[in-house]
């Protein structure tokens, strides 16, 4: 389009008079270039090619005629957008077969109408312009593959279109590509995702599509391929792009095969992109593997994922969840002084589950809260069972997720059940595992205090499992510090007890009393009593009990 709004059309034809004859047609809408042969007719292209909206283009002439012209056009990228529209004679069927194999987009016919040339002609221009919009519109702006919607929109088409056929969505993930935005530029870091969509693009083959989906995130649909093809794919993007930045960045893919069953072809790209997003975080820390694969076991692990949350609900409602008791002895009396709640989920076909495999899952869809509630109820029921039968109480601890936390009114509703059940507040104890006040340090705090103004003690749950950080002992005031299975399993050396030594040294320091975890021997009750423990919870005394069980065990330890 020119300054004036006016579009320009070529006509390319070696008989004056017809050339002359479809300007005439033309020129009042449009601006009329004119050539007498291809050849003439594609350095006119060349050089003006992003002007030229369409091109009307005769067969027969001399130097370069209509086919030869249109090949060369069609493999050169730059031009080959711009559409044609053959003029033949009325017979010429075979003509026109060739020019669409060609890639002519329309046909006019001599002798010319000039109401059909200007209509075909307008036609053409008005649909390519609005497709080359859509284009513009479906394309990331950046890279020129597709963008994230019509990605995933086209992917599915595709397996739509193709049921029986295997593919695989692939995921690519640029580590180190914030430092190279940072150290290098942004420039240097578009360049590098430019040529990350290129570079995969030209490694496509028909029917197979690319797209970005996220910042330094590719995705591509191909059909299915053998583990070492993407292992070679992923090799030669490496190659390709990280080498000026050495080792600091590294691309990494995930590949999610999808199979041919329903329930996996029913899967949206997105869910897909997910999966293969999983096969890269689990590669994300080994040096040695660039291409993860979504394999069986990542399956497994989705299926009992699934498998967890759709019961998940119906557990809570029917009362699945049963409340554990594991006793804690202290050391200088050897008799219980308290115990620990720990959750056991009795399903009526899968038996009983320990926490391990669902709380994770619990964490990740926040359905903890809920249980962590349901929890603290039963324990308070319990404690005011045990209390009308006269049976010696000791403070129980439960055990608080992060998220819990994050509940404005969590501390009142604990308060409320409290009262409800008429239970001491110094009866129940709060958990909080060493992790969670790593992540929010400024609300937990505000929480702990909150607890303590209640009148309930705070424990800090398994110190010395890789978060522990001394200075955090002083800042906020936990009343007990367990101390984890890990340190205790590990007094074989004098400097292993010493680490024990000083650990217990800086509780007693800060006011707090030890809880060691998980000790199974005679040998580690005596280590931990010499150092000054104050109470051990671990199989040596017992086992988490049922809460009839516990019953009996308190009746027995105390005498009754
Ligand atoms: P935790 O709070 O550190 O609980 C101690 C875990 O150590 C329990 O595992 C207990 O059975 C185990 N244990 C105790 N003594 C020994 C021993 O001598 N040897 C061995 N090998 N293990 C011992 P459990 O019951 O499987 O609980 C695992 C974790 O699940 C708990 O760790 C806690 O973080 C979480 N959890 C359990 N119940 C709940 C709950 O109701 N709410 C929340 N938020 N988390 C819970
Ligand atoms: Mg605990
Ligand atoms: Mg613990």
């Amino acid at each position: 389009m020119d300054d004036t709004g006016r579009r320009t059309v070529l006509i390319i034809e070696d008989n004056d008079i017809n050339r002359e004859m479809l300007s005439l047609i033309l020129e009042n809408d449009y601006n009329v270039l004119q050539a007498e042969n291809g050849r003439e007719g594609l350095d006119i292209l060349s050089e003006h090619g992003d002007r030229i909206s369409l091109v009307l283009l005769d067969i027969n002439m001399p130097v370069m005629n209509g086919y030869e012209f249109m090949d060369e056009v069609r493999s050169t990228p730059s031009l080959a957008h711009v559409p044609i529209i053959v003029t033949t004679s009325n017979d010429a069927v075979d003509d026109e077969i060739q020019c669409l194999k060609k890639g002519a987009s329309d046909f006019v016919v001599k002798p010319y109408n000039s109401e059909v040339v200007r209509h075909r002609v307008d036609n053409m221009i008005h649909l390519r312009e609005a497709s080359s919009l859509i284009q513009v519109i479906e394309h990331d702006m950046l890279t020129g593959v597709l963008n994230r919607e019509i990605f995933f929109w086209n992917a599915e088409r595709i397996m739509r279109d193709a049921p029986d056929q295997d593919f695989d969505l692939v995921c690519t993930d640029i580590s180190g590509f914030k430092f190279v935005n940072e150290v290098y530029g942004k420039e240097e870091g578009d360049r590098l995702l430019r040529q990350n969509g290129r570079e995969i693009a030209g490694r496509l083959g028909s029917g197979e599509i690319v797209g970005r989906i996220g910042g330094d995130e590719f995705a591509f649909l191909v059909k299915h391929k053998t583990r070492e093809a993407h292992e070679a794919l992923t090799a030669h993007l490496n190659e390709a792009l990280t080498g000026s930045f050495g080792s600091k960045v590294l691309i990494k893919t995930g590949v999610y095969h999808t199979g041919t069953s329903r329930e996996e072809r029913d899967l949206t790209a997105a869910a897909m992109c997910d999966r293969a997003r999983q096969a890269i975080d689990i590669i994300k820390n080994r040096y040695n593997q660039n291409c993860g694969f979504f394999d069986d076991e990542m399956r497994r692990d989705l299926e009992f994922e699934k498998f967890i949350t759709d019961n998940m609900e119906q557990a809570l409602a029917e009362e699945q969840f049963q409340v554990y008791y594991q006793p804690k002895h202290r050391l200088d009396s050897g008799l219980p002084g308290g115990a620990e709640a720990l959750v056991r989920w009795i399903h009526p076909e899968k038996g009983m589950m320990k926490p391990g495999l669902f709380i994770p899952i619990f964490e990740a869809n926040r359905f903890i809260s809920r249980l962590d509630y349901y929890m603290y109820e039963h324990v308070c029921m319990d404690l005011k069972r045990w209390k009308e039968m006269g049976i010696p109480l000791v403070p129980v601890s439960i055990n608080a997720s992060r998220h819990d936390f994050e509940q404005p009114d969590y501390v009142s509703q604990l308060d409320d059940l409290t009262h409800k059940y008429g239970i001491d507040h110094e009866l129940l104890h709060i958990e909080v595992t060493e992790s969670a006040y790593t992540d929010n340090s400024v609300m937990i705090d505000n929480c702990i205090s909150e607890l303590h103004e209640k009148g309930f003690r705070v424990e800090l749950d398994d110190f010395g499992t890789g978060y522990s950080n001394l200075v955090s002992l002083n800042d906020f005031h936990f009343d007990v510090l367990k101390l984890d299975m890990g340190l205790i399993r590990k007094l074989g050396t004098d400097r292993e007890k010493n680490i024990l030594d000083f650990v217990i040294s800086i509780a007693e320091w800060l006011n707090m009393e030890t809880v060691a975890e998980g000790a199974e021997s005679r040998e580690e009750i005596e280590t931990l009593k010499a150092k000054g423990c104050t109470s051990v919870q671990g199989y040596y005394y017992s086992k988490p009990l049922s809460g009839k069980d516990f019953e009996a065990y308190l009746k027995e330890k105390m005498n009754l």
